[in-house]
C-alpha cells in the first residue's frame, strides 16, 4: 500500500519537496515578518497594524546557534522508539533576519555544526500514520 505524503503540521509550509518554504506573515504596515502566522495584531510595539500578508520564508539561512535533544520529549511529540537523539538548530533565515528553529536532518548532529554555516529547509518524515507519512521542515547543511 501507498502511503500519503501529508503535512504534520497542516498550513506551516509548503509541500514542494524539492524546494519547500515555511509559510509566514508579513505585516503590511511595518513590513515585520513572523513565523507561525500572526493573524491577530503586530507585535512591533511601535506599530498598531492587524493586517498581515501571507508569504513564502526564505529557505535559507545561516546557524546562530544548535543544541542537541538527548532526551526523549514528552507528549505529544511522537519519537522514534527507541528514541534516537537528534540536534537543533536555530537559523537565521537570510532575507527576514528572524530565527527558526527546526530539527536537523537524521545523521547530522552537532559535531557536524558551527555557528555561522549555510542551511537550507527540507521535508523530512516525522512518523508514519497508518496509510500517511506525516512531513516536517528540519534544517539540513547546504
Ligand atoms: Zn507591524
Amino acid at each position: 500500500m501507498s502511503k500519503t505524503t501529508v503535512p504534520a503540521i497542516a498550513g506551516w509550509y509548503t509541500m514542494d519537496a524539492g524546494n519547500p518554504h515555511l509559510i509566514g506573515t508579513r505585516c503590511k504596515e511595518c513590513g515585520s515578518y513572523f513565523f507561525p502566522k500572526l493573524t491577530t495584531y503586530c507585535r512591533n510595539p511601535a506599530c498598531d497594524s492587524d493586517e498581515f500578508e501571507e508569504v513564502q520564508l526564505s529557505n535559507r539561512g545561516h546557524v546562530w546557534s544548535y543544541t542537541n535533544a538527548s532526551y526523549k520529549p514528552p507528549e505529544p511529540f511522537i519519537a522514534a522508539d527507541p528514541f534516537v537523539p537528534y540536534a537543533i538548530a536555530a537559523v537565521r533565515l537570510d532575507h527576514e533576519k528572524m530565527i527558526v528553529l527546526g530539527q536537523v536532518v537524521e545523521g547530522i548532529g552537532v559535531e557536524n555544526l558551527k555557528v555561522g554555516q549555510e542551511m537550507r529547509l527540507v521535508l523530512e518524515t516525522l512518523h508514519e500514520d497508518g496509510d500517511q507519512t506525516k512531513v516536517i521542515w528540519k534544517w539540513k547543511p547546504v
